[in-house]
């Protein structure tokens, strides 16, 4: 690592070797096919190391990679970075606190971002800590501008995006944060596809248990991620009073239908503890 006006970055031997281990291991879990995906770190102010167009991400040699400033401008490399770089270098941009980016098209998430399905249920604790709620951006024509515009209003409150009809993208402090977020973004979506689409049932945390776990974050200085959906009245962990669950069919309209169904809910709680209230302070005279 070296250290410039005091921030730590890793050196060019260290990040070049961190991609090709990030990019085998992308390729080995699958989440890449061909020559998908893309990985970047960031070295220094105005530069990073990025992989090129065109390779498998899975067989790459250190001479493969590309050095650029942040407007993507080439600094080292024999090779041309990929168009989808862009996205990468919008999230620098965007975000300061953001070194490295990683983007690939693993199969059940990306399902989730064709079905338009955003994936923010309270179903698991580490997801609400470290990866947060992940939204999908709309769709963009890969390769233009339209794509680093559609991910730009997520980079500062969220760790991950999904882009609809793509794959995923997700950052961190270093370019480990960032592939675990890969990781664990690709076993929350299959996860929530099994309970939602093949077991059908699924407990979700609740509300206080969802606002103790943002706490948690918050004490690892984690600000981002945004707040899951949770349910507002305790569940059963245990399973026994488990309440079905219809598949998660969290489209913007089913969202907001969703929305109006727990305000009709808590409305329902609150005049219901009112009348409670109400009833033991008044009601006492008459008994
Ligand atoms: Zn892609």
């Amino acid at each position: 690592m070296i250290k410039i006006n005091g921030i730590q970055y890793m050196t060019d031997f260290e990040a070049k070797r961190a991609i090709l281990e990030i990019g085998k291991r992308m390729y080995d879990k699958g989440f890449v096919a061909a020559n998908d995906g893309n990985i970047s770190i960031r070295v220094g102010p105005n530069a990073l190391w990025a992989t090129p167009t065109g390779v498998s991400k899975g067989f790459m040699t250190q001479d493969m990679l590309v050095k650029t400033d942040l407007s993507g401008k080439i600094l080292i490399g024999n090779r041309k970075p990929s168009s989808e770089l862009k996205m990468h270098l919008r999230v620098y941009e965007e975000n300061p606190d953001v070194f490295a980016v990683t983007h690939a098209h693993p199969p059940v998430a990306t399902s989730f971002a064709i079905a338009g399905i955003n994936l923010d249920r309270a179903i698991l604790p580490e997801a609400v800590v470290n990866l947060g709620t992940i939204p999908i951006a709309p769709y963009a024509t890969p390769g233009t501008q339209e794509v680093p515009d559609s991910i730009a209003p997520y980079c500062k409150t969220h760790n991950a995006v999904l882009l609809a009809n793509h794959g995923a993208l997700t950052w961190g402090k270093d370019v480990f944060e960032a592939f675990y977020r890969l990781e664990s973004l690709e076993y929350y979506a299959t996860v929530m596809m099994y309970t939602g689409n093949i077991i059908r049932k699924a407990n979700e945390l609740s509300c206080n248990q969802v606002s103790a776990l943002v706490q948690i974050r918050q004490n690892l200085g984690i600000q981002s991620g945004g707040m899951p959906h949770c349910a507002i009245q305790e569940t059963n962990l245990s399973g026994f009073t488990s309440q079905p669950i219809e598949s998660y069919g969290n489209t913007k309209e089913a969202t907001d239908e969703r929305e109006e169904k727990n305000k009709e809910a808590l409305i329902q709680e609150i005049v219901e503890r009112v009348t409670q209230i109400i009833l033991q302070t008044y009601g006492k005279g008459e008994k």
